[in-house]
């Protein structure tokens, strides 16, 4: 059969569904929750096999719905594979599983449903080679059984995004609400969501470098570089910033082709979380990606319509791309996830993604229905509304077509 969101087989056993969505809800996501804290994700990382399960990608049946043979089905044996898929846009990859009985890499692992801990409900993956993958779980013992189940995902290489973090305040408002663990904490969190993608924040590694104006100084320790403060900063930035204020933060410290990751009180918009406001060009934002992936088969495309933004380009700072990051996230430390949450959507705008919608002009919520595609829709990172997780293999190949990376 050809892959599917999910197959339900006849009734004599248990169907089989992944979950494309993210159960993992912002306020139970920690700094130090697990690198692959996202199961199912669009991108499976190339890893070192070795590296503990903890960075592997993890692809989990959401659910296994018992047939009439409930016991019986639910000590089902089942047999995962992974293998290739050719197509226009991406090329066929290579992915193993890392088998947590043995602790090696193999080509398939066998296991049984219900069993959460040992290749039955879930394996660990990662990848060799770049490209598109199809994940398979057969019945039985063998790979010649039955498939009941696939999911698709692309192997990717982790691309490495370097970041400054300023921590902008004003010595005598007590506006620093935030402070360096605080950042740091956020942008962990940040890293867990983007990992779906392969995307990783890295601190700036040339701590020396200082913009002519607009100084911040690094904050002290080897472990802190790339995080910046300066506490003599405008108000008019600092509170209420409209978008020229925003873009007047960012250039805080900036050393050009880093993201600026800016902290500050509030944006004119008293809805808004984060305003980003440069970003490079984007090699999709022309032709775009729409209708060349369907990550499920039955997925409308018309329904995941997305939109890749062209560079917005300061051509006084033409390597000036950031965000501005307000304190309605929350609480600093009780809301990380929310913190982290903004940090991931405000770089995806930064890799020119706009937000998901079915309409690029009309931000309106489509109303889920028996489709889960159109949950999966809904419960997407960068919709403009909502708290929502998944990152999906569109936007895995448009967020990485960003001319950040082209250096
Ligand atoms: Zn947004």
């Amino acid at each position: 059969m050809d892959s599917s969101f999910g197959y339900v087989s006849d009734k004599n056993t248990s169907s089989v569904t992944f979950d494309p969505l993210s159960s993992l809800s912002v306020d139970r996501v920690k700094a130090t929750s697990r690198l692959n804290s996202i199961s199912n994700p669009s991108g499976i990382p190339i890893l070192d096999p070795k590296t503990l399960n903890a960075e592997n990608a993890k692809v989990t049946c959401a659910s296994i719905v018992p047939s009439a043979k409930t016991q019986e089905d639910l000590q089902t044996v089942v047999t995962w594979t992974i293998r290739g898929v050719d197509d226009d846009l991406v090329k066929s990859g290579k992915a193993q599983f890392w088998d947590t009985k043995t602790n090696v890499a193999v080509d398939t692992v066998t296991g049984t449903l219900g069993d959460t801990a040992n290749n039955g409900n879930g394996i660990f993956v990662f990848g060799n080679q770049e490209g598109r993958v199809v994940v398979e779980v057969h019945l039985g013992k063998d790979k010649d059984g039955e498939i009941i189940a696939s999911y698709e995902a692309i192997v990717v290489s982790i691309k490495k995004v370097p970041f400054r973090v300023q921590l902008l305040y004003n010595g005598t408002d007590g506006a620093k609400t935030r402070t360096l663990e605080d950042a740091k904490a956020h942008i962990a969190v940040a890293n867990i969501y983007l990992r779906q993608i392969g995307i990783e924040l890295v601190p700036d590694s040339d701590a020396d470098y200082q913009p002519k104006d607009n100084r911040t100084a690094p904050l002290p320790g080897k472990d802190n570089v790339g995080y910046f403060f300066n506490k003599d900063a405008d108000a008019q930035i600092l509170q209420k910033a409209n978008f020229d204020k925003v873009v007047a933060a960012t250039k805080y410290g900036h050393h050009p082709g880093v993201v600026q990751i800016v902290y500050i009180q509030s944006i004119s918009d008293e809805n808004t979380y984060g305003a980003t406001t440069n970003h490079p060009d984007n090699m999709y934002s022309k032709t775009g990606v729409k209708d060349k992936f369907v990550r499920f088969e039955g997925q409308d495309p018309e329904e995941l319509t997305m939109n890749v933004a062209e560079g917005k380009i300061d051509k006084d700072n033409p390597e000036l791309w950031g965000f501005a990051i307000a304190n309605l996230s929350g609480d600093p430390k009780e809301d990380v996830g929310t913190y982290g949450h903004t940090i991931a959507h405000e770089l995806l705008h930064v890799l020119g993604l706009e937000h998901r919608s079915a309409d690029a002009d009309e931000d309106r919520m489509p109303v889920p229905d028996a489709n889960k595609l159109r949950a999966q829709y809904r419960k997407n990172l960068i919709y403009k509304v909502g708290l929502y997780a998944d990152i999906d293999a569109w936007q895995l190949i448009a967020a990485r077509g960003s001319d950040l990376f082209k250096k």
